[in-house]
């Protein structure tokens, strides 16, 4: 059996750093807002080349957290619409909706899945007021671009990154390239805590101080309220965990690209469609997406063949039902997506010989 994504491997290798790291939280007595917390930000700040990270309770809540902030900034506010791809994973839609902003639903570019330059220009109106680009399966979308619109029309830009830490263009990462950016740190990402855990990398100081207060109902100093907060905080053990998987991401990183560029080269079948990758260091390839259009039949045949694959995702947001007005919205291109995406195992402690089967497999298949 080839699993999709073997979390036991992942972690066992660090197990012992891990096991010690937990065992000093537990013997510092510490377990919120405490160093683990601070030292953490200053290193993930430090990855991301970005001057602040706040640690939240997950990649939805770093999302909704920033929109927030904007609000009590008097930057954004209910009704302003946001510019995401449709394609996208619905919590960067929940984030949008949470705080009674309208989320414009616009095709991506068909090959790279991320937003299109083109197609934001011409979805943007007078009440447009944030570009909301996800970086999906880890490729990090046109940034120069995004950047060069949102200058042009004074539009805010949160990079959701839940896929994409450490994905790159001209040396600049996911993360410092928008106004804010949002991080998930779900077990599965590719910096995986051990529970939920996110956070959200800004270079804008107001913004950050912000977001520190919100994340911890509002307050700025104990006892005192500033903002109506929540309670979305990255505890002590978590943001310990964090810290040991961080020191091994880029090593993590290059192995998925090397499997990835693997993959690209070996597979050769012409009824499967490769990703199209736009520059080596732009995909961390938290997922590798194929296209069939025999989609169900060849899930099937890997899956007699013991190979475990995923679809991301079989439902547009628009399609769901928790939102029932967007059901009429004409998005052809991101409804044969969702009905053509298989994502294939890519983990960075595959064996070279479950990489070789997985490619033989894809090889073999005639619908
Ligand atoms: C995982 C993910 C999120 C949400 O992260 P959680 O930590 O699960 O809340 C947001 N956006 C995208 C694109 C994701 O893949």
């Amino acid at each position: 059996m080839i699993p999709f994504l073997d979390l036991i491997t992942i972690n066992a290798k660090y197990k012992k750093e891990l096991k010690d790291a937990c065992a000093r939280v537990i013997d510092s007595g510490w377990y919120i807002m405490g160093n683990e917390l601070t030292q953490f930000e200053i290193e993930f700040a430090a990855y991301c080349g970005a001057n602040h990270a706040i640690g939240v309770a997950n990649g939805l809540d770093a999302l909704i957290l920033t929109i927030r902030a904007w609000k009590e900034l008097g930057k954004l506010k209910a009704g302003d619409e946001v510019i995401v791809q449709a394609n996208t994973y619905i919590a960067s839609v929940l984030a949008i909706t949470e705080n009674n902003l309208v989320p414009v639903l616009v095709e991506p570019n068909p090959v790279t899945y991320n937003l299109d330059p083109e197609i934001v220009r011409k979805a943007i109106t007078p009440k447009t007021k944030l570009i909301l680009p996800v970086h999906l399966y880890g490729q990090i979308s046109p940034m120069q671009e995004i950047m060069r619109i949102a200058a042009e029309f004074n539009l805010l830009v949160l990079e959701d990154c839940a896929q994409s830490h450490g994905a790159e263009i001209d040396g600049k990462r996911a993360g410092n390239w928008g106004d804010a950016a949002g991080f998930s740190f779900y077990p599965g990402k590719n910096l995986g805590a051990l529970g939920d855990a996110g956070a959200i990398t800004t270079n804008d100081d107001e913004l950050a101080q912000t977001l520190k207060a919100l994340r911890n109902y509002g307050s700025h100093k104990k006892y005192e309220n500033l903002y109506r907060g929540v309670n979305s905080r990255l505890d002590e053990i978590q943001a310990a965990m964090l810290r040991v998987k961080l020191v091994h991401l880029e090593f993590e990183t290059s192995r998925r690209q090397q499997i990835a560029q693997k993959y690209r080269a070996d597979i050769t079948n012409p009824l499967i469609t490769l990703p199209l990758v736009t520059d080596e260091l732009a995909h961390v390839w938290h997922l590798f997406v194929v296209r069939c259009e025999q989609r169900e039949a060849l899930q099937k045949y890997l899956a007699a063949l013991g190979i475990q694959t995923l679809i991301h995702y079989p439902i547009p947001p628009h399609k769901q039902q928790a939102y029932t007005e967007y059901q009429s919205h004409f998005l052809p291109i991101t409804e044969l997506i969702h009905q053509h995406v298989l994502s294939i195992p890519l983990d960075p402690t595959m064996s070279n010989e479950a990489i070789e089967q997985v490619i033989n497999a894809l090889n073999g298949f005639n619908a």
